[in-house]
């Protein structure tokens, strides 16, 4: 869509200021689910918003050095979760398949994990599911099979769960989205491995949620997948906190107000007035529903945020590759805030996981031998080399992502602490 079809108010704001006209402001989890999810108009119903002609760039988008090096990990971590036969590898929010590509293409060198890997993937957005569809088939069909088919360990289920309104979003989307929500890469109809060039391909499918993954050893990579779930902000006034609401302002906009009081919230013992907490249910949720898995499991997220249980408001919105009001253009912005890593690490503990971390990003890739890594492409293509060295120093640059990007490790209590953190 071009700028000047954007000019003017978005669909999405005539609809949200009606609906705020009708039912009452709207706390800011509701707003930034609308924003993300609406079923016509939200973000997630995109085309660009991932990559240079997008909204916002990702560390797999950076270097391939990223999701080699992530690769890389998951073999070690199958190793230590004992080589099982079978192992579920779960990837949630993947994007354009760029770090699922560069993270099977380094594990090739490790068959035996692709020969036990099955592939899981979780995504909300139609567009990023076809986009995923083209860059793991364009990868795919560079392998040429040699030998015929053979029955993957085992396929995806076809047992979905969840809420009415989660099915209906599910059938609509099925609809709009050509092949269904769920499908393979080479063979819609059966789940195979692929045996090629550099070893198995792996069985790949969509899914609505965790729970329709198939039981099985689980990794589980998320990779600024916890900032868009949507936050609930609570405001510290006149003594009580009260929750955050967005409502419309005399011009017909969108502005902050503060609504009623809530009980939630004394987390902060002496909150100061004008104070801001943000509360994250979907990353208790989504902690419950691995802790509930009976397999063995790791879990990696990585994401934008403090070490500690900070407070203050986080919530941004980003268009085109630049800062904008969060509140001035639902729909087309991305929209996100910060993941409090250690109150991430708390909630994996109350949902009985283990959790090894928070570090940076920097010190997580440094200690994975992202130097080395990177000093080996550039050997391997010198006239790249330049290009090498700026997206890795990016990836680890203190003040940029390798600071500001925090990783942490979650696991089933009886695995051990999964490197670098052991
Ligand atoms: N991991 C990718 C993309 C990060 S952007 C990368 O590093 O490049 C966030 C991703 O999570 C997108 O693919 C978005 O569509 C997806 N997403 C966000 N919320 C989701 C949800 N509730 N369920 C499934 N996918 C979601």
């Amino acid at each position: 869509m071009s700028s000047a079809e954007e000019a003017g108010d978005s669909p999405l704001l005539v609809q949200l200021r009606a609906l705020i006209e009708r039912q009452g402001p709207l706390p800011v989890d509701t707003y930034m689910r609308l924003c993300l999810a609406d079923p016509e108009h939200g973000y997630w119903q995109r085309e660009e918003t991932i990559g240079a002609h997008g909204d916002f760039i990702t560390a797999p988008e950076i270097s391939q050095v990223f999701g080699e090096l992530i690769g890389l990990w998951a073999a070690v971590v199958w190793r230590s979760m004992g080589a099982p036969a079978t192992l579920r590898f779960i990837e949630l929010g993947p994007g354009r398949g760029t770090l699922l590509r560069d993270a099977l293409r380094a594990v090739g060198s490790v068959p035996q994990v692709l020969a036990a890997a099955s592939v899981h993937l979780i995504e909300a957005s139609a567009p990023l599911r076809q986009a995923q569809r083209r860059t793991l088939a364009a990868w795919g069909e560079s392998w040429e099979p040699t030998q015929p088919e053979r029955e993957a360990p085992s396929g995806p289920t076809s047992n979905p769960a969840g809420s009415p309104e989660h099915a209906q979003a599910r059938s609509r989307r099925q609809a709009r989205d050509e092949g269904g929500s769920r499908g393979f890469i080479h063979s819609p109809a059966s789940s195979r491995t692929k045996p090629g060039r550099n070893g198995e391909h792996p069985a790949i499918a969509w899914h609505e949620a965790i729970s329709e993954v198939p039981e099985g050893p689980a990794i589980v990579i998320a990779n600024e997948f916890l900032d868009p779930l949507p936050i609930r902000q609570l405001v510290f006034a006149e003594g009580a906190w009260h929750e955050r609401v967005v409502d419309v302002d005399a011009q017909g906009g969108l502005r902050f107000a503060v609504g009623p009081v809530t009980t939630t919230g004394s987390e902060t013992l002496e909150p100061v007035p004008g104070a801001i907490l943000e509360l994250r249910a979907g990353e208790e949720e989504l902690l419950a529903q691995l802790a509930r898995r009976a397999s063995p499991l790791v879990g990696l997220f990585i994401d934008y945020g403090p070490m500690e249980r900070a407070t203050g408001d986080t919530l941004q919105a980003v268009q085109a590759h630049a800062w904008v009001d969060p509140l001035s253009r639902p729909g087309r912005a991305d929209l996100t805030a910060h993941v409090s890593f250690a109150r991430l690490g708390d909630k994996a503990r109350a949902a009985g996981l283990a959790a090894d971390g928070p570090m940076t990003q920097a010190e997580f890739l440094g200690r994975l031998g992202v130097a080395e890594r990177a000093l080996r492409l550039m050997a391997a293509n010198p006239k790249e080399a330049g290009a090498i060295e700026a997206g890795v120093e990016r990836l680890i640059s203190p003040g940029g992502m390798g600071g500001l990007c925090k990783v942490l490790a979650v696991r089933s209590p009886g695995l051990p602490r999964v490197v670098p953190f052991a």
